[in-house]
């Protein structure tokens, strides 16, 4: 029994269970089987193999998937980091919350970490980013969230993050620019993943031609290239919707229509909390927001 940590070539690279962390990974082809039956094995996937005479191995059989990833393509991640700068790109909420969203409906557990602390204590935006950690802290934590703070930068919340990633698939998530390559350059020792900086100096985008690679952290694995990249509705339901706000999928069931929107409905739970300040009225906002979005693209397809 193993697991995928690397896929190229039409060949899958499995870490056997309990082996050394620095031990060869077994070079595996798959099954013809798979594609007969249209799956193929993703990295992050638990596989049984068996070693052929050459050294190699061949992949017999997937084992059940408790999640899967699109971008990028990884299962059984069970853990999203998602990265917001406090400054550099400027908090956005909105953002945030559309992030939380996919990362919701992809029915995995999602932490925040606040980026970039250094530039709260003596950067140029200071009161800005200040005023944005608070609000994050505040709104995230009350729903359930946990929250870290990090400074690539001064080393400082790595330890923490790093203990927190233990025993995990994990994989980072946020906008470009947020610090998530400099974030795992710091917490896995000899990653030396391009940040912006460099790949804008050379004038090409980050993770075009990269494999996706699952990377070995003191007990837990983390994903080397950013997930949820893409931020579109396409997979979501308009009923999905209220789902993915933890807040709002707690109240639903007390909302006197079934099915109820949060939107306008003659007692909604929901609405009735937001009037009481019970939910935070930048969450129902953005809910409001991608209703309209949702709507729009059903509309158009
Ligand atoms: P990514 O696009 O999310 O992977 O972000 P990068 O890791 O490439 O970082 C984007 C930019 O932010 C780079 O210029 C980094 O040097 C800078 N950066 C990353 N982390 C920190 C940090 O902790 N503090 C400061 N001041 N800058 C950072
Ligand atoms: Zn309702």
């Amino acid at each position: 029994k193993g697991t995928i940590v690397k896929a190229l070539s039409g060949y899958y690279y499995v870490r056997a269970e309990d082996s050394d962390p620095n031990a060869d990974m077994v070079q595996c082809r798959a099954r013809g089987v798979f594609k007969n039956k249209g799956i193929s094995p993703l990295v992050g996937d638990e596989v049984m193999f068996s070693l052929t005479e050459n050294g190699e191995g061949t992949v017999e059989e997937i084992l059940p998937r408790s999640s899967e990833l699109i971008r990028p393509p990884v299962a059984n991640i069970d853990l999203a980091i998602l990265v917001f700068s406090v400054t550099e790109p400027a908090l956005n909420l909105q953002l945030l919350d559309k992030f939380l969203v996919h990362i919701e409906h992809a029915g995995i557990p999602a932490v925040l970490c606040l980026s970039k602390q250094d530039l709260e204590k003596d950067g140029v935006e200071t009161e800005e980013a200040q005023a944005a950690a608070a609000s994050v802290n505040r709104i995230y934590r009350s729903l359930g969230y946990e929250v870290f703070g990090t400074s690539s930068r001064l080393g400082e919340g790595i330890d923490a993050l790093q203990e927190r990633l233990k025993g995990h698939l994990a994989v980072f998530a946020g906008q470009s620019g947020v610090g998530k390559s400099s974030l795992l350059n710091a917490i896995v020792p000899g990653l030396e993943l391009e940040t912006n900086a460099i790949s804008n100096r050379l004038g090409r985008g980050k993770h075009t031609t990269r494999h996706v690679e699952l990377i070995e952290i003191g007990g837990g694995l983390v994903a080397d290239t950013p997930g949820f990249s893409q931020l579109d509705f396409t997979e979501l339901g308009i009923e999905d919707l209220g789902y993915c706000f933890v807040e709002m999928r707690k109240l639903s069931p007390d909302c006197k229509f079934r099915g109820c929107t949060h939107l306008q409905e003659p007692g909604c739970a929901v609405l009735a909390a937001l009037e009481a300040g019970v939910i935070e009225r930048s969450r129902h906002e953005n809910y409001v927001l991608f209703m309209a979005e949702l709507k729009e693209k059903k509309r158009r397809y």
